[in-house]
């Protein structure tokens, strides 16, 4: 199975617009299993046109523990009251016992460790979602999304491959969509992929987020190819891109044009290769340089 990571350094400049078509396209020709690893915000199953009750089976998981009292056990010695580096307990007065605010706890047993009685436990939160659903392509998403304001978003990642891989044993091509950023989900979305296609916009602001993001991609020696979408905006910095991809050895593997149609197809819950057929081409040509064995 290949695995090809599709990322950008910010949000907002079309990768699961780009990645749905992409796997569309794909699927005509190939075995296609996706995996929608932006799970702060996960849209592909949307992209897609699946929606919530079209999702075949969806499981809860726990990426963390979160501190809890076993109050018959405390002796109320106030030690654990500021044990915690995260702001996350507060000290009952009347009770002589600490509470814990659950949205702040990292589960880091700080005070776990400090506490005399075994008073405090760690206890696994739910805090993550997994579906799976099978799109009007054809081909399945596997989809994860962490609850608000919880951490261990690369756990989710991981699984969320995991299983892609699982389901899709007989899939020729894994396509990924990356969370957007550089922190600890994008390295778990990248980890292990043969290709990495980054999408990026002619801006300022995406050229220095896609040299920041590429630099993740370079330390784990992946290859990896660059989408101007949009590069019509502003040619100046679309070339500089380009010269910044030929630094690098690597492809320019599309420039797609700025198009109204990607904003309606996402009204419409539509990939833009459905949409709009014209923009097909973008994607037969990101697929020709792609190297897919
Ligand atoms: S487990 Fe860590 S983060 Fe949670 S309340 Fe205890 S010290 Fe704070
Ligand atoms: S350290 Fe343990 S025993 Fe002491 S107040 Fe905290 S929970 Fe209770």
């Amino acid at each position: 199975m290949k695995k090809i990571c599709v990322l950008s350094g910010k949000g907002g400049v079309g990768k699961s617009s780009i990645t749905a078509s992409l796997a569309v396209v794909l699927s005509e020709t190939r075995k296609v299993i996706t995996a929608d690893c932006d799970v702060d915000a996960s849209n592909l199953a949307l992209v897609l046109g699946l929606r919530e009750k079209d999702f075949k089976e969806c499981w809860e998981i726990s990426t963390n523990k979160k501190a809890t009292l076993v109050e018959k056990k405390c002796n109320h010695c106030g030690k654990c009251k500021n044990s915690c580096y995260f702001g996350a307990i507060k000290w009952n007065k009347e009770k002589r016992i600490p509470e814990f605010d659950q949205m702040k706890c990292e589960g880091c047993g700080a005070c776990a460790i400090v506490c005399p009685t075994n008073a405090i436990q760690l206890v696994e939160k739910k805090n993550a979602r997994i579906c799976i659903g099978r799109t009007k392509f054809g081909f399945e998403v596997v989809s994860g999304q962490l609850k608000t304001g919880e951490a261990g978003s690369g756990k989710v990642v991981a699984e969320v491959k995991k299983i892609a891989m699982e389901k899709g044993k007989k899939a020729e091509i894994l396509l990924i969509d990356a969370a957007a950023g550089i922190g600890c989900p994008v390295i778990a979305s990248v980890t292990g992929s043969d290709f990495v296609v980054a999408v990026t916009e002619p801006t300022p602001s995406g050229l220095s987020d896609l040299k920041r993001a590429l630099s993740v991609v370079k330390h784990f020696g992946i290859p990896f190819g660059i989408v101007i979408n949009k590069h019509d905006l502003n040619p100046k910095i679309a070339r500089e891109i380009e010269r910044f991809a030929k630094s690098q050895n690597a492809e320019v593997l599309s420039k797609i044009p700025f198009n109204e149609s990607f904003v309606e197809a996402l009204v419409e819950l539509k990939p833009i290769v459905e949409f709009d057929k014209k923009t097909r081409w973008f994607f037969e040509e990101i697929i020709r340089k792609i190297p897919l064995g």
